[in-house]
Order: C-alpha cells, then sequence, then structure tokens
C-alpha cells in the first residue's frame, strides 16, 4: 500500500513536491502499474495525469481533451464517454437533478463520475455524467471531495 506523501515539511526534511511527485511516480510505474487509459470508448492513449503528487488523473487523454475543449468531433472511431446532459435526471442519487432537460448544459459543468469511486477504472460502465450541481451534492454526501483536496491514498 502507498501512503500519502505530506508535503508540509516536518522541519526536518523537506522534499519539495516536485520530488515527491516524481517519487510517486516512480513508485507507481515500479509497482507494475499503469496509467489508466483515456475513458473515451475506442481510445487507448494514457490519460492526462493531473498530479503526481495526489495519484490524480484525468479521465481522458489529452487529445480527446483537446477536442472537447475546442469543440471538435471525436477521431473516428473514438465516442466520447460523456453524455451531454446530467444522468440523474433520473433519480439515481436518490434526489432528481434540478436542471431541466430543455437546457443544455456546457460542457464545463458536465463532469466524468466514477461510479465505483476508483478514478483509475475508467470502464464506460463506471462512468457516469453528472452536472457540477448533482456532482457536488454526491461529493459532499460521499465525502469525495474531502479526499479530492487532501490527497487520494492508493491502497
Ligand atoms: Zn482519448
Ligand atoms: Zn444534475
Amino acid at each position: 500500500m502507498l501512503r500519502k506523501v505530506s508535503g508540509q515539511a516536518t522541519g526536518v526534511i523537506n522534499v519539495s513536491e516536485k520530488t515527491i511527485a516524481m517519487q510517486n511516480k516512480e513508485r507507481y510505474l515500479a509497482e507494475g502499474k499503469k496509467i489508466p487509459t483515456c475513458a473515451n470508448q475506442g481510445c487507448d492513449n494514457n490519460v492526462i495525469v493531473r498530479d503526481w503528487k495526489y495519484y490524480s488523473f484525468k479521465h481522458v487523454c489529452s487529445n480527446c481533451k483537446k477536442r472537447e475543449q475546442k469543440g471538435l468531433p471525436m477521431r473516428p472511431g473514438v465516442v466520447s464517454y460523456k453524455k451531454t446532459f446530467c444522468e440523474n435526471k433520473d433519480g439515481r442519487l436518490e434526489f432528481v437533478c434540478p436542471v431541466s432537460l430543455k437546457f443544455q448544459l456546457p460542457n464545463g459543468v458536465l463532469h466524468g463520475d466514477h461510479l465505483d469511486g476508483n478514478h483509475e477504472n475508467n470502464k464506460m460502465e463506471n462512468l457516469q455524467t453528472l452536472c457540477s450541481i448533482c456532482h457536488h451534492i454526491k461529493g459532499k454526501q460521499s465525502g469525495d471531495f474531502d479526499s479530492a483536496s487532501k490527497g487520494r491514498t492508493l491502497s
């Protein structure tokens, strides 16, 4: 099990954040773990690593991300995992999404969410699309955001 390495220096050892990130990366790869592949169907690229310090990975690869940001279509054969609406329309989070289906949400407020909480499990069936309101409420309920802000641990 990998423990979180705190960025707070104890006063004795002063390891820079960059070094922690590099150590984490080396350790991760040394354990034979692979960087998750892009969540989009038909794309096998590695995802963008947001921050090794927290083992924080994006859902998609840099190519797909760029297309998404520019509003370009996916490459041929690639299907975006992300829906164009909040899937909590069906009340799966035990409350129903307050945003009208008629209101077209911009891509930026639609978030990909891992059903099992494992940010490395990018299988289609493990991903759902939530609007930022529903995602926020879910995060508060599950404590997701606590771990995101403090840094996740791998076990
Ligand atoms: Zn991709
Ligand atoms: Zn919603």
